[in-house]
């Protein structure tokens, strides 16, 4: 998930840029004035040298925003207390056999898009990449053909969170799939309108539609992640 960590990159800099000739008294007195410019430069920089295939996770963030998946399994090997005191919600299922996970979207999630525990992220993380990034590194797809696929299920998995909205369910802090489940539940045990059917049918076939593009482009088969609707039943 998120193959790109451009804050390390910009903080590498920095820290070299510092190292260098700005030493001294004169350094001292300069540093504070030319460290805001540095900064910029640095961002600049490891914006450049991110390739293009992180660049693409830049632009979708789907594995990571409660679109792909409902949660991050935990597995043997991952700092379960470490991630917590990462500020990540790490919870255990009441399942036969329990399940360590966090909930999508994902606390780590910063708004550009990267990862705030990049470093310490679990293995989940670390090992999934969608058919998207796998073709595109592979070369059977361009990554201009690639990004147009992110944009596109972004504009679907928009169309749904706006539907959602519209039925009353405004929680987006929780992933797609638990928030369409929940709407599912409450519509069909309480009454409602027509006009909330009709939001409802409409919503179905948004989800259905993202589910089918998500299958084919998104979820791998060797890496079959736990897809968003059968991973918060854990
Ligand atoms: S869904 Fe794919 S392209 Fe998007 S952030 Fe995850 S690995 Fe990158
Ligand atoms: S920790 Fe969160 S933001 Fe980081 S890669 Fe995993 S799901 Fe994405």
């Amino acid at each position: 998930m998120l193959n790109i960590d451009p804050v390390r990159l910009a903080d590498l800099f920095l820290l070299q840029s510092s190292r260098g000739d700005i030493g001294g008294e004169y350094g001292e007195r300069v540093w504070p004035e030319v460290k805001p410019w540095l900064a910029l430069g640095a961002l600049a920089v490891g914006w450049c040298v991110v390739n293009s295939s992180e660049k693409l996770c830049l632009a979708c963030g789907l594995c990571c925003d409660g679109t792909l998946f409902d949660n991050v399994r935990l597995v043997r090997g991952d700092n379960t207390k470490q991630l917590k005191q990462l500020g990540l919600p790490v919870e255990v299922s009441r399942a036969q056999k329990p399940i360590t996970f966090f909930r999508q979207t994902c606390a780590a999630l910063c708004a550009d898009r990267t990862c705030r525990v990049y470093a310490d992220r679990p293995a989940q993380c670390r090992s999934f990449e969608c058919g998207v990034f796998k073709d595109a590194q592979g070369g059977r797809i361009t990554f201009a053909s690639a990004l147009r696929l992110v944009k596109q299920a972004r504009r679907k998995a928009e169309s749904i969170r706006q539907l959602l909205r519209k039925l009353g369910d405004t929680d987006e802090h929780r992933s797609l799939g638990e928030r369409f489940r929940r709407t599912q539940r409450r519509l069909e045990s309480g009454s409602h309108d027509e006009n909330a059917a009709a939001c409802f049918a409409e919503l179905g076939l948004a989800v259905h539609q993202f589910n089918l593009m998500a299958h084919e482009k998104f979820y791998t088969k060797v890496d079959e992640p736990t897809p968003a609707s059968s991973a918060s039943r854990a």
